[in-house]
């Protein structure tokens, strides 16, 4: 399967020889028959399907049989795969130490992309270790904070390359003795002037939340979102009009999706940081150790 499907990228041979000899047969066809009968004006309705477009028919229809025979649970870390954030690890070059995984990590990162759990039928807290149950036991290493903290610690660092732009780290909200996690000024706030943001990240397999009825009859993805939807709600009700500038609340899951809100954050932040590519391989690269660090084989 493909990357931007959640896969590894490393096609079938199999599969897709048959589909490549196809597209090669109709092209050397249409060139033979110029070469040896230039005369028969023959007539193509059609362009001659390109390999490409045959596999990605292929992928599409392999993956939605594939997807939907999944549990909610797979079906959420499939998506955190498919994201942006959740490939990125796999298109970086390890460069330099920042950009590097370990035999662990490589290992934890392909556990998750195949959806595998570790290889214990049950954890040492008693509970079914399937996969996702890493991100939620408690009887693992709690880094929650520390990968909340490095994410800030990223973002903030990036943002405050933007031209013309400032970063605030934990800004008080007047009156109370409540924070936010950073506040950004000029052409890297994402509502113009200065917004404040407060970030979450959420295990894909957390349990669900919303209200049944905001979650029910929905495709997988509009699910997943308006599940994370319930923690951008619960951040807007703590913070909005509280804070002095503009509120923006950023949730992600532990396997690199972004909400809609999050993701239109980010868009603006590619258009202003110089070294944004940089940034979400770091945050990519970020998120998978430290679910390497807790993930048990
Ligand atoms: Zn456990």
């Amino acid at each position: 399967m493909p990357l931007r499907y959640g896969g590894l990228g490393l096609p079938s041979h199999a599969s897709i020889a048959p589909l490549a000899y196809r597209s090669m047969e109709e092209a050397a066809d249409r060139k033979l028959q110029e070469i040896f009968h230039p005369d028969a004006i023959v007539d193509y309705d059609d362009a001659p399907v390109l390999q490409r477009q045959r596999t990605s028919a292929f992928f599409e229809a392999e993956f939605s049989n594939t997807f939907s025979t999944l549990s909610r649970e797979e079906q959420n870390i499939m998506l955190d795969n498919q994201s942006k954030l959740g490939r990125k690890w796999m298109t970086t070059l390890p460069f330099n130490k920042s950009l590097r995984f370990s035999d662990n990590e490589i290992s934890f990162a392909l556990h998750s992309r195949t959806l595998c759990p570790g290889s214990q039928a049950f954890c040492k807290c008693g509970l079914e270790n399937v996969v996702g149950h890493d991100d939620l036991c408690n009887s693992r290493t709690n880094l929650r904070l520390a990968r909340h903290e490095f994410i800030k610690r990223l973002l903030t660092r990036f943002i405050s390359s933007a031209p013309n732009s400032t970063t605030t780290t934990e800004p008080m909200i007047e009156g109370t003795s409540a924070r936010t996690d950073f506040r950004v000024s000029g052409m890297a706030s994402s509502t113009g002037g200065s917004s404040e943001y407060d970030l979450a990240i959420i295990a894909p397999t957390a349990s669900v939340k919303a209200a049944r009825g905001e979650v029910e009859n929905k495709c997988a993805e509009d699910r997943y979102k308006a599940e994370l939807a319930f923690y951008e709600r619960e951040k807007v009700n703590r913070y909005s009009h509280r804070t002095s500038s503009p509120f923006v609340p950023l949730i992600m899951s532990s396997g690199g999706y972004l909400t809609d809100t999050a993701k239109d954050v980010f868009k603006r932040w590619r258009m202003v940081i110089p070294h944004y590519e940089m940034l979400t391989r770091l945050i990519s690269l970020g998120l998978i150790r430290s679910r390497a660090a807790y993930f048990e084989f």
